[in-house]
């Protein structure tokens, strides 16, 4: 538990199953072997460690120091391949089963997971909302390239809680031979703590590049929070210090947006109990986002305790704020980022008066290849 918040909100079979996964999650990060193996992965394969990046010209224009971590440079242009390669590798080596299920929204997590069980020679089978495989085809090719199945979700709103819920019955029903990766810092215990574990090597690697540059700790760590594991994997080991830490939700185009902590409310979803966008009955509430990871009607259960002890501050960036954080980097710094970091650097430009001087991080979740047709729509408008 995160103070009042996590927990494990589900179906009673499912309890010995998440009990047997914090059993082995213990074991795995006390076996030498299994640590060694998951360093030399994120190494020679991911491509870790990832540079710190100081964006001097942003640095100059701004009046402020700006360094950027480049998750962007990582295998399969995000971070979502830190977690996969370490639970597939969890599933492989410690919980010995051969077939991993996910959900996936947008198809980046679920692409991520493939790419993981195609190194690693597992069965993998990954659930889709039907609407969200048809606006992310490429997406839905390149799983099945990878060797990867996947299960287009006809129920509900034939989004990604309908695909989270037939993720979970089928996990209930092959229990004995399947793992399931969950995508972010959400979902029952063990599963955020997993996904923090594995996502933490971000923050740990920044601290020491970071220390290397200006021998001491920044001002401000920003980072995006959709389900939140970018931002707890750089977050975590600064909480102990007294870095200023920014989570920054999706603030939408008016209408809808995915800011569940800032504008939600407490309730249970994905087996947990956080800030949720709900209406009053408990329905959970549409979503919009122009970043489509950040489109999760919740936010990881940690998120929700480090916002109730002020320890971290979450703030909102809209769709427009989120646009001129993505120009901005890719015409001052060549780098053109993922649409759900833009929105960190959007912040940081709407309020670079305030930052004058600090020396800030930006958490670069990804790179931006995957959102040039949204930007081409935007353009066109
Ligand atoms: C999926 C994704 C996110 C949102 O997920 P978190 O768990 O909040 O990190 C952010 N950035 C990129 C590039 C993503 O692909």
């Amino acid at each position: 538990m995160f103070g009042e918040f996590g927990g494990r909100f589900i179906a009673e079979t499912l309890y010995e199953p998440l009990e047997e996964l914090d059993r082995a999650f213990r074991k795995a990060i006390k076996t030498k072997d299994f640590l060694r193996k998951l360093d030399y992965y994120l190494r020679v394969y991911a491509g870790r460690p990832t540079p710190l990046y100081y964006a001097k010209n942003s640095s100059e224009k701004l009046g402020l120091k700006l360094y950027i971590k480049r998750e962007d440079l990582l295998h399969t242009g995000a971070h979502k391949i830190n977690n996969t390669l370490g639970q597939c590798l969890l599933a492989k080596d410690i919980l010995r089963k051969q077939r991993i299920i996910a959900e996936t929204g947008a198809g980046q997590h679920g692409v991520a997971t493939a790419t993981a069980c195609a190194l690693f020679s597992l069965k993998c089978v990954v659930y889709m909302g039907k609407i969200d495989t048809e606006r992310q085809e490429i997406n839905v090719l390149k799983m099945k390239l990878l060797g990867a199945e996947v299960v287009p979700v006809e129920s509900g709103t034939r989004t990604l809680k309908d695909a989270i819920n037939e993720a979970l019955r089928d996990w209930i029903t092959n229990i004995d031979t399947t793992h399931y990766v969950i995508g972010s810092v959400v979902g029952p215990e063990p599963f955020p703590e997993i996904v923090a574990f594995f996502q933490s090597v971000i923050g740990e690697e920044t601290i020491r590049q970071i220390r290397k540059f200006e021998g001491r700790y920044p001002d401000f760590v920003v980072a995006c929070v959709g389900g939140g594991s970018n931002a707890i994997g750089i977050f975590r080991p600064f909480l102990k210090t007294k870095v200023d830490l920014i989570g920054v939700e999706a603030g939408g185009d008016g209408n809808n947006h995915s800011a569940s902590l800032n504008y939600g409310k407490i309730g249970i979803f994905h087996g947990s109990k956080t800030y949720v966008l709900q209406d009053e009955d408990g329905q959970i509430l549409g979503t919009h986002s122009i970043a489509p990871g950040l489109d999760y009607p919740a936010v990881g259960p940690e998120h929700s305790y480090l916002r109730s002890t002020g320890r971290v501050k979450y703030v909102v960036s809209d769709d427009q704020a989120a646009l001129e954080g993505f120009e901005f980097l890719s015409r001052v710094e060549g780098i053109i980022p993922a649409m759900e970091p833009a929105h960190a650097m959007g912040w940081i430009l709407r309020n670079a008066k305030d930052l004058k001087k600090s020396t800030i991080i930006l958490n670069l979740s990804g790179r931006g290849d995957k959102d040039m047709h949204i930007y081409k729509t935007v353009r066109a408008k």
